[in-house]
């Protein structure tokens, strides 16, 4: 199977810690350890200087057994099909963690979005779009955002798919804007979800985000919102790193005016509120609470001793490899994993899903008390499996996952 390289193999591993422990017979194993479906597209381009360029894309729908794959799009260099289908396996999870009705799935396309002109990203997207419409829709496959894709990218993907079936859909991509049927909170959700986990784990632990000394990896949307709502909880974000560089402040930095610098620089180097922070200083600072809100494989073997935090929340997929989870355990860092840390994004996504086949919307005040509602639930689900099994937060995440997927499995039962 193609979706065997090393990305994938570190999920397996964290899959096996659970099934073990719940005794997973071996055919539902084999099920929830192969992706349902892989998609691979070439998608040709006009650019701006004429000359055609051909992108490749894919969308993987991991695990359907729940309802409709889910799962955002990703613009990147560095994308591949291993990376597509792990980020499609944790999206099962996750929207098995928070009690969604939908699969997992991903979709991502190599191409590196900062030297591309706003007219060459539509005509990308609406060509990738074009070239897997088969396979997506309201009850098949909704995607959302990711890294470096936004409103504008949801908005050519929802117009793309509206064209060609013929009338408006809204509910076939999650994280619209919310002129054309996005939710209102949906921007601020994955931080927001970063946010309610660390203060639950933070009172689980004996302490409050009031005066918590907080550091952060990456400013991108869950970052700089997490960042943001942390500090209104009165937690002290003492250092904020991206790819370019980082700052430091020790009595706090500003975060509205540091969003401001990064809207107009597109990173936080150089920002006048603090001292200058190496890109890969983030993890050595003095902090109590650490959010890696990146990219995957950030916090590894070799960095892992640097930290200082007693409580890690994962914003980004997969920001710790197995190795160095091993090394947070030894030493008794509480990790609140991506599933649960970053589910936030999703678990409003489908609450926009269901705004949009409602056809009726929820006001913002309504919108963020359903997502504390849903998010303590996961939460308290995850801690207590970590209290009955004695197992981390990350190994009890995907118990309460898995049991959730394979029983769902069993019922419906095998076809032909
Ligand atoms: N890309 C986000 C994630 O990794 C959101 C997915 C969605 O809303 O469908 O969870």
């Amino acid at each position: 199977m193609a979706a065997h390289g090393t990305l994938f193999s570190g999920m397996l591993q964290e899959f096996e810690g659970a099934a073990r422990i719940l005794n997973l017979e071996p055919g539902i194993w084999q099920m929830l350890t192969h992706p349902k479906r892989q998609i691979i597209v070439s998608c040709p381009v006009q650019m701006d200087n004429g000359n055609i360029e051909v992108f490749t894309g894919y969308r993987v729908q991991y695990n359907i057994t729940l309802g409709p794959a889910k799962g955002g799009i990703r613009y990147h260099p560095d994308v591949t099909l291993d990376e597509v289908t792990t980020l499609a396996a944790w999206m099962t999870w996750k929207c098995a963690v928070a009690q969604l009705p939908f699969g997992g799935g991903k979709g991502g396309v190599i191409c590196d979005p900062t030297k591309m002109s706003k007219r060459e990203l539509e005509a990308l997207t609406r060509r990738y779009t074009a070239e897997i419409i088969d396979a997506i829709g309201p009850d098949k496959d909704v995607p959302a955002p990711d890294v470096n894709t936004n409103e504008q990218v949801m908005a050519w993907f929802s117009d793309t798919y509206s064209m060609h079936v013929g009338h408006t859909s809204t509910a076939v991509v999650t994280g619209k804007p919310v002129e054309m049927g996005g939710s209102l909170g949906r921007r601020e959700a994955t931080g927001r979800g970063v946010m309610i986990c660390a203060r639950e784990a933070a009172k689980h632990l004996g302490f409050g985000l009031k005066g918590s000394r907080v550091a952060v990896q990456g400013f991108g949307n869950v970052g700089s919102i997490g960042a943001q709502l942390m500090a209104d909880q009165g937690a002290k974000i003492i250092g904020v790193t991206d790819w370019k560089g980082g700052v430091q402040n020790d009595k706090g930095l500003d975060i509205p005016k540091l969003q401001e610098w990064v809207a107009k620089n597109k990173t936080v180097a150089g920002f006048a509120g603090g001292e200058p922070l190496g890109a890969k200083d983030v993890f050595k600072l003095d902090a109590n609470i650490l959010v890696p809100a990146a990219l995957e494989k950030q916090i590894t073997a070799e960095n892992v001793k640097d930290i200082k935090a007693k409580l890690i929340v994962e914003g980004a997929n997969g920001p710790t490899t197995p190795e160095a989870q091993k090394v947070l355990n030894e030493r008794g860092v509480f990790v609140v994993p991506d599933i649960l840390g970053n589910a936030g994004g999703v678990t409003t996504s489908y609450f926009e899903w269901v705004q949009d086949r409602h056809g009726y919307f929820w006001t913002e005040k309504e919108v963020n008390e359903r997502l504390e509602a849903k998010m303590c639930l996961a939460f308290n689900a995850v801690l207590e499996t970590a209290l009955k099994y004695n197992v981390d937060m990350r190994v009890a995440a995907y118990i309460v996952a898995i049991n959730r997927v394979a029983t769902v499995t069993k019922l419906r039962g095998m076809y032909a």
